[in-house]
């Protein structure tokens, strides 16, 4: 048994399961994040991950895609921007009163903070990056990560939502009381470095489309060799 809060690899991902994962995932994942909203402005970026929460990835879309339409996306022009205007541009997203309100205030404590420049932060070592990062309004572990990776690549960083901590638990790779880090450390090392950046996208939507919080299609799941849950399914 491992130590609380630890990882536990036991596990790891063949060539026979990669390519089912890709089989199964990869034109999914073409089609759910254009490429033009993969921003490598990472205050662009912060925004985007505001206007994801608690909505699917279409909602987001056409949010971000409402706010550019009438403000150009930098923490001067959104601190200046009417909070009804905001709300009215991310309107189609949902939750568009919570969401304009935090947009203000991430953009104030940007140009406040780092005088609007979050690159001059992602250029420090990496985890005073994401003390500093984290002092910001509303920004926890992942959105922090998710800026991480404007620097470090998925390779290097994957930041850990909800769908990626259920299929590691799971999984068996992280205890249930796993925290943050442990869980993200279990994902990282299941994925193979140089393959990890396409793989978490892939196990990202396997997570969200197969190992649903709610009946989770085992029967369909190309992890389904390597997963205590199915296992213990099995043997109860
Ligand atoms: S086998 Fe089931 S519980 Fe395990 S990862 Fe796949 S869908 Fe999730």
């Amino acid at each position: 048994m491992a130590e609380k809060g630890k990882f536990v690899k036991v596990k790891s991902l063949d060539s026979k399961i990669i390519n089912s994962l890709e089989k199964k995932y990869g034109p999914l994942w073409e089609t759910i994040w254009p490429e033009e909203y993969s921003f490598t402005d990472p205050f662009k970026n912060l925004i985007i991950t505001v206007l994801s929460q608690n909505t699917s990835e279409a909602n987001c879309i056409r949010a971000y895609k409402g706010l550019s339409a009438k403000f150009d996306v930098t923490s001067q022009r959104l601190v200046s921007a009417d909070e009804s205007k905001i709300k009215e541009a991310i309107r189609s997203g949902g939750l568009y009163n919570v969401k304009a309100k935090r947009i203000k205030e991430v953009s104030k404590a940007v140009l406040e903070k780092f005088s609007g420049d979050l690159s001059s932060v992602l250029a420090l070592p990496k985890e005073d990056a994401k003390k500093k990062l984290m002092e910001l309004p509303g920004i926890g572990n992942k959105t922090a990560d998710v800026l991480l990776t404007n620097r470090y690549s998925y390779q290097k960083v994957i930041p850990i939502d909800t769908h990626f901590e259920r299929i590691v638990k799971r999984m068996g790779l992280a205890e249930p009381n796993a925290d943050y880090n442990a869980v993200q450390m279990a994902l990282m090392n299941l994925l193979p470095e140089e393959r990890r950046a396409r793989l978490s996208g892939l196990m990202w939507l396997l997570a969200k489309n197969t190992c649903r919080a709610k009946n989770p299609k085992c029967y369909e799941c190309p992890l389904a060799c390597l997963c205590e849950y199915k296992t213990k399914k099995e043997e109860s």
